[in-house]
């Protein structure tokens, strides 16, 4: 079977691994189509391009964006789109700038709660990368207030330890028209236990093309469910692994949560289409 990996992070978010790295492991592990899915940047993706020739791996172009959901942050993976296009430049320009002010709003309700951390740390941590809460964990763990990632999120950075957090993202509407007009498929990312049944109706109603079924944070019976939806309002199938490298989350899954090439094919006919309406 043809595998493919369609959901992996690197460096140029809050990955560990270098895209370069991120190609030497795809072709260990025998993968035949991957896309890197950095958060809300292709920085990762470009610099793959030029590894990824040398090798007989088919590399597509991938983020993922976080998008406003009704006031709530949801992520969203695009694929297969004109990376050039200046829609996405746009967006990609907007987000970089969201994501900063985003992690200086975490900041200060840290400084709220007493704890002594400054933005120019997290800026120092990211190295130039896409800002995330992984970057603001890293400086906890620093500072000694926690032990673990799993700590710094469950006591400070999760959801329900910050509340409704501050961005400036675009809404789901903006991010899912934007991606259809550089030429890609957009699709919602580890819907897991994120959506009621009626949110994933309304996303779909919205212009989704697609649904991850297949990603770690899915047991057996949740992914029968999500194809069963798909399968309903005929949606795109995709998945991979969310690899972060280093201690995070999935860091067992690359080369082991992949999909069947025969998704990505259904993938590239559409965006295939898409392009050939444009010109
Ligand atoms: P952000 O991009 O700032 O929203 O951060 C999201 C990233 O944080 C995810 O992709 C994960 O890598 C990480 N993350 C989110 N929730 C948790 C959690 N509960 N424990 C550990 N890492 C998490
Ligand atoms: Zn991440
Ligand atoms: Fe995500
Ligand atoms: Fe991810």
């Amino acid at each position: 079977m043809a595998k493919a990996d369609l959901h992996i992070h690197t460096t140029a978010s809050d990955g560990h691994s270098t895209p370069q790295q991120i190609i030497k492991n795809a072709k260990k592990h025998n993968l035949d189509v991957i896309s890197i899915t950095d958060h809300d940047t292709i920085r990762g993706y470009r610099k793959a391009v030029t590894a990824a020739e040398e090798t007989d791996i088919t590399l597509l172009s991938g983020v993922e964006i976080t998008a406003d959901f009704n006031g709530r942050e949801c992520h969203l993976l695009a694929y297969c789109f004109d990376p050039d296009h200046s829609v996405i430049t746009q967006l990609l320009a907007q987000h970089y700038r969201s994501r900063l002010e985003r992690g200086k709003w975490i900041v200060n309700e840290l400084t709220k709660k007493g704890l002594d951390i400054d933005i120019e740390e997290v800026k120092a941590e990211a190295n130039g990368s896409n800002i995330g809460r992984p970057h603001i964990a890293s400086v906890l763990i620093d500072k000694g207030y926690v032990a673990s990632f799993k700590e710094a999120f469950i006591r400070y950075l999760s959801d329900q330890s910050l509340g409704s957090i501050y961005n400036e993202y675009y809404s789901h509407h903006k991010v899912i028209e934007q991606v259809k007009e550089a030429g890609g498929a957009i699709v919602v990312a580890h819907p897991g236990n994120l959506y009621s049944e009626d949110e994933l109706e309304e996303l779909v109603e919205a212009g989704i093309d697609g649904i991850e079924f297949i990603h770690p944070s899915h047991d057996y019976d949740r992914q029968k469910q999500i194809e069963a939806f798909a399968e309903k309002h005929n949606l795109l199938k995709t998945g991979g692994s969310d690899f972060h490298g280093g201690d995070k989350e999935y860091q067992k899954f690359f080369g082991v949560v992949t999909i069947n090439t025969k998704y990505v094919h259904r993938l590239i006919r559409l965006t295939d289409q898409r392009k050939a309406l444009k010109v």
